[in-house]
């Protein structure tokens, strides 16, 4: 078969084997992404029309105790300048975020205790009674099955944990030992059961990463079904053992949201800053190949810069209303408009 007929193939049947990802990520050319991007945009179009999800990100923490290879916040470098917001500060980025629209705050940060359980739940618990109507997802990293329920009952909706790479050789490489994709997924699975909408996912480009890894990216969303994928390329930081490393490829990380999108129609998929970062109209171009969410940053424009995961990160000068009005125009200039929604996963589909 054709990569054209394998991609028609994955509209159809919603799967392909091992074989056929692997050999469609060898071999697609730019014709083949392009099929993959229209098809992957008309779905898009059908599911949610030209409207387009935001969540503002707080990023909370920069502290963290793990030592990813790939990320600037890692434990080991020490140039990173670490900051942590308090509720207060926290709250205070969702009432801002609440005024400008949104409805589904992300609260992120590097895996930092010390923040304890009861902490975090707490924060949960005050942005949901502060703002009832929208929808909380955290991001958080790993944590045990127990803290995962107790932020759930204190309110939180969504759990974003990137998977990172199906392949357990490649998360060896991209990973210190202490760190295993065995546990990763436990969490996963965990999330889901206990009943948060999860979204696993992916850099594209990483370290090591060859056709085989992807394809078995896409085998594993296949069978997780998560409500989001998150899918970026991989960026260089300068204080990582990964700085001379080149960056994720544009194009690959654009194929790869269309495959998603023709996979899973109803999944949620953001268009994200890493996608932005590598192309000036990264994030437009990420939507018009069938992603349908943005994330802009709700940080204070204080700790922007602090929240490096990777080198020349884009929006760390602005403060968060003019995030939200240039966003607004750029996807005005596609024909695409932000929508003010909680922007839940559906399952049937429609509107
Ligand atoms: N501590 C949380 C949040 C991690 S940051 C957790 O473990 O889930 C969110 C995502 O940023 C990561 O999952 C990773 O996929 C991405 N990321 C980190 N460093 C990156 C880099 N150098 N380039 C591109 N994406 C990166």
């Amino acid at each position: 078969m054709n990569n054209k007929e394998l991609i028609d193939k994955l509209n159809t049947q919603k799967a392909l084997s091992k074989y056929e990802w692997v050999q469609l990520f060898r071999s697609f050319s730019q014709e083949d992404r392009l099929y993959a991007a229209d098809l992957a945009r008309h779905i898009a179009l059908e599911r949610f029309g030209k409207k387009v999800y935001i969540r503002g990100i707080v990023e909370f923490t920069n502290y963290c105790k793990n030592d990813c290879y790939y990320c600037g916040i890692r434990c080991s470098n020490r140039n990173a300048q670490r900051y942590r917001l308090n509720k207060e500060e926290i709250l205070s980025c969702c009432d801002e975020g609440r005024a400008l629209g949104f409805m589904s705050f992300v609260l992120q940060g590097g895996e930092d205790p010390r923040y304890s359980l009861e902490q975090m739940c707490d924060i949960v618990r005050a942005i949901k009674q502060h703002h009832p109507d929208c929808a909380v997802t955290l991001s958080l990293g790993e944590l045990s099955e127990q803290a995962y329920k107790a932020l759930y009952e204190a309110g939180a909706d969504r759990y974003l944990l990137r998977h990172e790479t199906a392949d357990a050789a490649h998360y060896a490489k991209l990973h210190p030992e202490s760190l295993t994709l065995a546990h990763r997924m436990e969490c996963l699975r965990a999330l889901k059961k206990i009943g948060y909408q999860t979204g696993c996912g992916m850099m594209i480009g990483s370290p090591y990463q060859t056709p085989e890894c992807l394809a078995e990216d896409m085998l594993f969303i296949k069978a997780f079904e998560p409500h989001m994928v998150g899918v970026g390329p991989f960026l260089p930081h300068k204080d990582t053992p990964f700085k001379d490393c080149p960056p994720g490829s544009y194009e690959t990380t654009l194929f790869v949201l269309s495959l998603i999108r023709i996979m899973l129609p109803q999944t949620l998929l953001p268009a994200t800053t890493a996608l932005g970062t590598v192309h000036p109209l990264g994030r437009e171009e990420g939507i018009k190949a069938g992603a349908n969410v943005v994330m802009p940053n709700l940080s204070p424009t204080a700790v922007r810069k602090k929240y490096m995961l990777y080198d020349n990160k884009i929006c760390t000068g602005d403060e968060s209303a003019q995030c939200i009005a240039c966003l607004k125009g750029r996807l005005a200039a596609i024909g695409y408009e932000i929508v003010e929604s909680r922007g839940d996963y559906s399952a049937v589909g429609d509107r």
